[in-house]
C-alpha cells in the first residue's frame, strides 16, 4: 500500500534519509523504529505530504505522492498524529470536526461522528471542554479521535505516546490496535522504544544513519538483527 523508494530528505548540507526503500502493507501495523534524530519524524511527513523527499518516491496504492503539487485525495485518505500533542484553543468537539468540515459533512453528520469518535477514544462527554485545558494523555486522544474521525486507510502516528505517563500510553496503545483490528486501518508509527514495536508491530523498520538497517517481524529483528548496530540499539549486546 505504501512503497518508499529510495527516499533521501536532506536539510541544506544536512543528511536526515539517504535511501529508505521499504513497503506497508494494507492493512497493517508498521513501526518505524530508531534513534532520536534518525529522522523518523521526517519520514512520517513526508508521507503526510507536510515535506517533499530531496530524491526518491513515495507511492500510495501506486501513485506518486509527490508527482503532483497538490494531491488531495491522498491527502484525504491519511490521518496524522503529531509527536506533540496539538490541539487548537477552541473546544474539544471543534479540534475533532475540523477534518470534516474541510470536507464539506453536514452538520448534523459532523455531529454524531464527533460523538462517536470521542466515544471510542473514551472521551464521551468532552464535547464541550476547552481542548487546552486537558491532561497531554487526553489532548494525545482528541487528537487521535481528529485522525479518526475522517476514517483515514492510513494512519500516521508519530511517537504518538512520548511524554505520557504510562495509563495514558496503554491507552493510546490499545486504542490503536482497536483501530487496526475493528476498521482495518494500516497505521505507520514511529517511536524510540522498541518494547512498543515489538509490543504492537507486525512489522517494524529500523530506521539508522538515513535508511532501513532491517524491516522484519519483531520477532526477526529482535532475534535475528541484521547488524552490530540494530543488535546495539534492541538491546542484544554481543
Ligand atoms: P526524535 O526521536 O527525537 O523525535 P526523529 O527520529 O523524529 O527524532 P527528526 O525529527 O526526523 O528525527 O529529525 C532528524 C534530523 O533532521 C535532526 O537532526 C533534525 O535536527 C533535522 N531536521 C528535522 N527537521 C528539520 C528542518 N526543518 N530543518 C533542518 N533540520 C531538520
Ligand atoms: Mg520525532
Amino acid at each position: 500500500m505504501i512503497e518508499l523508494k529510495n527516499v533521501s530528505k536532506y536539510f541544506g548540507d544536512t543528511r536526515v534519509l539517504d535511501g529508505v526503500t521499504g513497503k506497508v502493507n494494507r492493512g497493517e501495523i508498521f513501526a518505524v523504529i530508531g534513534p532520536s534524530g534518525s529522522g523518523k519524524s521526517t519520514l512520517l511527513r513526508l508521507i503526510d505530504l507536510l515535506d517533499t523527499p530531496t530524491g526518491g518516491a513515495i507511492r500510495v496504492n501506486g501513485t506518486d505522492i509527490h508527482a503532483e503539487q497538490r494531491n488531495l485525495s491522498i491527502r484525504r485518505m491519511m490521518g496524522m498524529v503529531f509527536q506533540k500533542p496539538a490541539v487548537f484553543n477552541a473546544t474539544v468537539a471543534e479540534n475533532v470536526a475540523v477534518g470534516l468540515r474541510f470536507r464539506g459533512a453536514s452538520k448534523s453528520k459532523i455531529h454524531t461522528r464527533i460523538e462517536e469518535a470521542l466515544d471510542m477514544v473514551g472521551l464521551a462527554g468532552y464535547g464541550e471542554r476547552r481542548a487546552r485545558t486537558l491532561s497531554g494523555g487526553e489532548m494525545q486522544r482528541v487528537a487521535l479521535a481528529r485522525a479518526m474521525v475522517i476514517e483515514p486507510e492510513i494512519l500516521l502516528l508519530d511517537e504518538p505516546t512520548a511524554n505520557l505517563d504510562p495509563v495514558s500510553v496503554a491507552t493510546i496503545e490499545d486504542l490503536a490496535v482497536r483501530i487496526n483490528r475493528d476498521l482495518g486501518t494500516t497505521i505507520v508509527f514511529s517511536t524510540h522504544d522498541m518494547y512498543q514495536g515489538q509490543r504492537l508491530a507486525h512489522r517494524i523498520g529500523v530506521l539508522m544513519n538515513g535508511m532501513f538497517a532491517q524491516v522484519g517481524t519483531p520477532r526477526e529483528v529482535f532475534t535475528l538483527p541484521a547488524s552490530r548496530e540494530v543488535a546495539r540499539f534492541v538491546g542484544i549486546e554481543n
